[in-house]
Formats: structure tokens, sequence, C-alpha cells
């Protein structure tokens, strides 16, 4: 078999826009906070159904453009590293920092992904689970919490208290690879931080626009892709800039990103 080790692609954060006011929780209740969260009822959700091409969705399609795009992690031959487009993109969700309104942004920002990219995400409810912090590595399997197989995504709302990565940064987003039988790289797994304080900010500011541009931009790195320079796009490195529609570049990057090989093996 082709198992090759996991290996993590460089964390990439966010800052945070400019102009914002940083708000800070008093009193740290993220234990009590998980614990409501694991408590969620976990929402039932239809599997998805393979098409006659092995896919889960239609393959995207995207206009040619100038408009730049870049790669999270590509492989020796300059292919981007993609997830498996025949499996469904499984994640969960910790909501201990999470403010009002969250939720149906992280809504807005996976039907947007999904419509890019053609990958299918399928929410598999609550965890308590944190995000690892410092020289913690995330395990790509977990079966103790979720079973056999790929931990599932996890996107967590949390902050700076929780996670020092997330001190001046408006959330960051890292996949994890592991080398199929093909001997492609493939995506398996990965996690997603939202500065949830900052967020709360933006929301209550009337911002929620910009919140969903963020959690667009880490979910673009989630299935692979880097930055670039130009403000218009998501995947801009301009912190001052958070589009919350794809622009012509992203959209070519998403379309190749979300066309990588099935891996039955994996
Ligand atoms: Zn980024």
């Amino acid at each position: 078999m082709g198992f090759g080790l996991a290996v993590v692609a460089l964390l990439c954060s966010l800052v945070f826009l400019a102009g914002a006011v940083l708000y800070r929780a008093q009193d740290d209740d993220t234990a009590s906070a998980a614990a409501e969260g694991a408590t969620e009822e976990v929402a039932a959700e239809a599997p998805p159904t393979t098409r006659a091409d092995g896919r889960l969705a239609p393959p995207p399609v995207a206009a040619a453009t100038d408009d730049p795009f870049t790669f999270f992690t590509t492989e020796a031959d300059g292919d981007p590293v993609a997830w498996d487009p025949c499996d469904p993109i499984e994640y969960v969700v910790n909501s201990a920092r999470a403010p009002e309104g969250a939720m149906g942004i992280l809504d807005q920002a996976v039907a947007k992904i999904e419509e890019a990219t053609g990958l299918v995400f399928v929410d598999e409810g609550a965890t308590d689970e944190m995000a690892p912090v410092g020289d913690e590595v995330r395990p790509d399997s977990d079966p103790g919490r979720y079973g056999e197989g790929w931990s599932p995504v996890l996107i967590s709302w949390t902050d700076a208290m929780a996670d020092p990565e997330l001190d001046g940064a408006a959330g960051l987003a890292l996949p994890s690879f592991r080398v199929a039988a093909s001997e492609e790289e493939v995506y398996v797994t990965g996690y997603v931080e939202m500065a949830g304080d900052y967020a709360a900010d933006l929301i209550a500011a009337g911002r929620s626009a910009d919140v969903l541009g963020v959690m667009m931009h880490e979910l673009g790195h989630l299935v692979g892709l880097g930055h670039v320079t130009p403000s218009d796009q998501v995947m801009t490195d301009d912190p001052n800039s958070t589009p919350s529609e794809w622009g012509d570049g992203d959209r070519a990057g998403l379309a190749l990103v979300g066309t990588g090989e099935c891996e039955p093996d994996l």
C-alpha cells in the first residue's frame, strides 16, 4: 500500500482587518462553552449520492481568466494537492466562541465553496475538540472521538486566549494530506480556526459580509488555494480586503483543486 506519512502544510492565517476593535472576553469559559456545544443536536443530513463518474457533484467549470491563483501545496510535478472529489469532506464544528449569526455565515461559506469546487461538504455536527495549540499536532485519525477513518475537518470558533496563533489574525486554516496508492498527495482532513471575538465585533458593526469573506478565504486554503496579491480576490493577502464573492482567479483555482483524482484506497 502507498500510505505515506502524514504531512501538514504551512499554517496560513489572515491578519485582522484594519480599523476593527478587538473584543476580549472577560472570563475564560471555554470548557463550559465547549461542553454546551457538545450537547447540541447533530443535524441529520442525507448522505450524498455518487454519480456515474464517481464524483459526488458535477465537476466545476470556470471561465478562462488572467486573474491569478496559487496553490496551498503542490506536488513535485507542480500539480496541486487536492481533496478526493469522490468522498465527502466531513466536518465538525466547535462553536465555543461562535458569535450570534456565526453558524449561518458558515453555512453560506460552505455553500459557496461547494459551488465553486464541486466538492461536497457534510456537516457531522458539534464537537468539543479544541484546535491544536503551539507544537500540538491534530491527529489525522482519532478513533476514540470520531471512530475509524480520518478525523473530520474541525471548524473551530475560538480566540487568541485559547490559541495564541490567532493573536492578530481573523482566521487560519491547515489542510493535511496523505500519499495515496497512486502516489498522488491527497488532503484527508484539516482544520479551520475563526477568531470568534473578532467576528462578533464585525457582526455587531453590521459587517457580517466581512466575516463571510474571512470564512471563504479560510475554506479556500482548506481545499488547497494559497494567497494572491490582487485585493479583489477572496484569496488576497491584503488584510484590508475581504471580498465575499469569488473573483475570477479564485474560481479558476477552486475549479482545479475541485478536480483532483478519486483515490479509493484513502
Ligand atoms: Zn490566508
